[in-house]
């Protein structure tokens, strides 16, 4: 509502104008920058809007009188500017029923009964087909591996009967006798701003300009046939959830000829029991004895490889993390893999023998080297 040009210099009238000049700097400006005349300019469409809008309310005595009194400030106007529309201004009742101004393309719907203007799309043209999704849902181990997998998929081709043609083998298309193979045809129009001479889409060939006498029974003539395919995806290892893949051309068929989408590959990738994955690297949790920490052992730790030898040195603390280098996964971009990260947590033992509780007693009156922190703190207290 703001810098809003005002409505008589829109019209281009001074603003003693006549209700006869105001309708004839309109209907003047209107033909200038109709849509129809003006394709693909949203400078004319813009233009276009502006005019329709000083002219309704222009057009209007009541309007006019509240337009030359408050001018763009209209506080009786609230709510979508001057209410008027729909009033009749356009004698034939063109806007009546669309309920005031929304888009141009609904200004033109009105008139025209549909259809709108510009864009216009060749029907004949080749239009590359959609493309498709698949979600696949793969174990932890086939993610490291790599696997092969086979999809069922139902997707449009061109139907293998007719080539995509649609006409039934043996015949072919012909030229459409109504527009003679043009795919168009001209209307003409009478508008409130006089004669149009529209451009539309021929309805006999809906703008192909050619025309099936016996349609392909095979698609019924339109030329696709939805197929189910079983398509073999080899998933790289090192993929991870939610990696997706691109399938070039296993997408739905082209239209007229036009190149097939691509079929995307969702990975999903279910969780495993022990195995928690960070980028390439695998962690995982194990358990070791007391004795194991203290002594120091030799322990086979499950790897995406299967067991794999580990040496926990003496004196281990729980908590202790090893890396097992290169038993991570695959990089799926570059080269190695990564490497496996093994926390160690040691079990204190819950169901010991009186046998065993005896040794654990002598053990404690011993005087143990107890990790460097409790030594200094101990040394400290016991000077
Ligand atoms: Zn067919
Ligand atoms: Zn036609």
């Amino acid at each position: 509502m703001v810098n809003k040009r005002d409505y008589y210099e829109v019209l281009g009238v001074s603003r003693n104008a006549t209700p006869e000049e105001i309708k004839k700097a309109f209907k003047k400006l209107a033909k200038q920058y109709h849509p129809d005349l003006n394709p693909d300019s949203k400078t004319a469409e813009e233009k276009f809007k502006e005019i329709n809008e000083a002219y309704e309310v222009l057009s209007d005595e009541n309007g006019r009188a509240r337009y030359d009194q408050f001018g763009h400030n209209d506080p009786g106007a609230a709510g979508g500017g001057y209410g008027g529309f729909g009033s009749g201004g356009f004698g034939g009742g063109g806007f009546s029923g669309s309920g005031g101004f929304g888009s141009v393309n609904d200004i033109f719907e009105s008139f025209f009964g549909g259809g709108g203007f510009g864009g216009q799309v060749d029907p004949t043209a080749p239009v590359r087909g959609s493309d498709l999704r698949a979600d696949v849902l793969i174990s932890f181990e086939e993610a490291a591996t790599g696997v092969d997998k086979e999809l069922n998929l139902s997707r449009m081709e061109n139907c293998p009967k007719c080539g995509g043609s649609g006409a039934a083998p043996g015949t072919n298309r012909k030229t459409c006798p109504t527009c003679g193979g043009t795919g168009k045809t001209r209307v003409t129009q009478n508008t409130p701003f006089g004669q149009f001479q529209t451009v539309r889409s021929c309805n006999n060939c809906n703008g192909r300009g050619t025309i099936v006498d016996s349609p392909c029974r095979e698609c019924g003539g339109t030329g696709r046939k939805r197929q189910e395919r079983t398509i073999k995806v080899k998933i790289p290892p090192g993929v991870d959830n939610g990696s997706r893949l691109r399938m070039a051309g296993e997408g739905e068929g082209g239209v007229n000829n036009g190149p097939p989408g691509d079929l995307y590959i969702y990975i999903g990738v279910k969780p495993h029991k022990y195995f928690r994955r960070e980028e390439d690297n695998v962690l995982c949790e194990f358990p070791i004895s007391f004795s194991q920490a203290a002594l120091g052992a030799e322990v086979e730790v499950p790897t995406l490889d299967g067991k794999v030898k580990l040496t926990i040195p003496e004196g281990t603390q729980t908590g202790t993390t090893f890396r097992m280098r290169g038993r991570g996964f695959p990089k799926l971009r570059g080269y190695g893999r990564g490497d496996q990260h093994v926390k160690v947590k040691i079990n204190t033992p819950t169901h010991l023998s009186e046998e065993q509780k005896e040794l654990l007693r002598q053990l404690g009156d011993l005087p143990l080297d107890d990790g460097d922190d409790k030594k200094g703190f101990f040394g400290k207290i016991f000077k």
